[in-house]
């Protein structure tokens, strides 16, 4: 009999919550073991591990989706195990094969597929894939021994009520240097992230926007987003800088737009005072998909998109595709899905 949990699906919010299954693997002696799932969901590591004091350490974030016809489907999982060993290999963790990476993401969510929520719900089941350096070690250098591991958690449909705009402020703050780790998914870019995003709260705003780091007058995110702009002339810009996370879910609104919506795509320079050359704006990322941006403030002035309470026509259609390719209702481009 399939086992059934008691979850409100449309109460969902973004917080943790304790599944039945998670995946753990161990690399010791220069190799993975095999890899296996576990009831525990508390990890007991060295006192010494590097990810508790250097910051060793790297993370992901995808979801599995219930399509129309109850099965079970990943988006692009493979683009996730590639950055994350992109990650790796930035702050000296070994990489996981790409193939042991999808192959740990099925067999989490198999193990809690009652926990992936009904199709029509808008909520997903949330993975959370993390290589953390772990074992006895007091020096500054890789640890001895690292641990990957997978946890999932049912999370809500990001707009309840539909999709409406939000304001951001721009902050003061880097999130990451020039040539840093900000390409990187590292907890490290975050620890230093959580005063600016709470002073932008307290200000009334959703999140900060953070600038260049090097001459602070290119947009480069949106909290743990990244920015796209519509022209006036109905191209579709997003920023290109080393320290910018490259976002799966922009790379695909890229190809969206370009092959479904017919638009003009560009990664260029967005500049914070030229902001009157888009008529929308949006930040995107796997959590939302999109955000639209109704205003930015920057230096006292607050610059308005579209509409403070409405969402723009092309941000409403790259929204439609994207979600609509992720839930198995629209057609995706070859080698997006995976079914579990
Ligand atoms: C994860 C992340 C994003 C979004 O990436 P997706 O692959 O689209 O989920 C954007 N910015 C930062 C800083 C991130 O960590």
């Amino acid at each position: 009999m399939e086992k059934k949990v008691d979850i409100d699906w449309s109460n969902l919010s973004f917080g943790y919550m304790k599944t039945d299954f998670r995946y753990i693997s161990r690399w010791k002696d220069g190799k993975w073991d095999d890899g296996q799932l576990t009831e525990d969901n508390v990890l007991h590591i060295s006192e010494a591990s590097t990810a508790l004091h250097y910051g060793q350490q790297c993370f992901e974030g995808l979801k599995a989706y219930r399509t129309k016809d109850n099965k079970i489907q990943l988006f692009r999982p493979d683009e996730n195990g590639k950055r994350l060993n992109r990650s790796c290999e930035r702050v000296m963790m070994p990489e996981v094969p790409v193939e042991k990476f999808i192959d740990a993401c099925k067999q989490v969510v198999k193990a809690n597929e009652h926990f992936v929520p009904p199709y029509g719900s808008g909520a997903t089941l949330y993975l959370r894939p993390f290589v953390i350096g772990v074992g006895d070690n007091l020096g500054v250098k890789p640890a001895p021994e690292f641990i990957f591991a997978i946890f999932c958690v049912p999370v809500g449909p990001y707009f309840k009520g539909g999709m409406a705009p939000v304001n951001f402020t721009t902050t003061d703050f880097d999130r990451a240097a020039p040539m840093g780790t900000g390409k990187a998914k590292v907890g490290g870019n975050y620890a230093g992230s959580l005063r600016p995003h709470e002073a932008a709260v307290k200000k009334g705003f959703a999140d900060c926007i953070y600038l260049d780091p090097a001459t602070h007058t290119k947009i480069e995110e949106v909290g743990a987003a990244n920015f796209f702009g519509i022209t006036k002339d109905d191209k579709f810009i997003t920023p290109l800088s080393e320290s910018i996370l490259p976002s799966i879910t922009k790379y695909s609104l890229m190809h969206i737009a370009k092959e479904y919506l017919k638009l003009e795509v560009l990664e260029r320079d967005v500049l914070v005072d030229n902001l009157d050359e888009f008529k929308e704006a949006g930040a995107c990322g796997t959590a939302a998909v999109i955000t639209p941006i109704g205003g930015i403030e920057h230096q006292g002035n607050l610059h308005v998109f579209h509409s403070e309470t409405e969402v723009g026509p092309v941000t409403k259609k790259l929204y439609d595709t994207l979600y609509g390719i992720q839930f198995g209702d629209v057609k995706a481009p070859e080698g997006w899905i995976y079914e579990v």
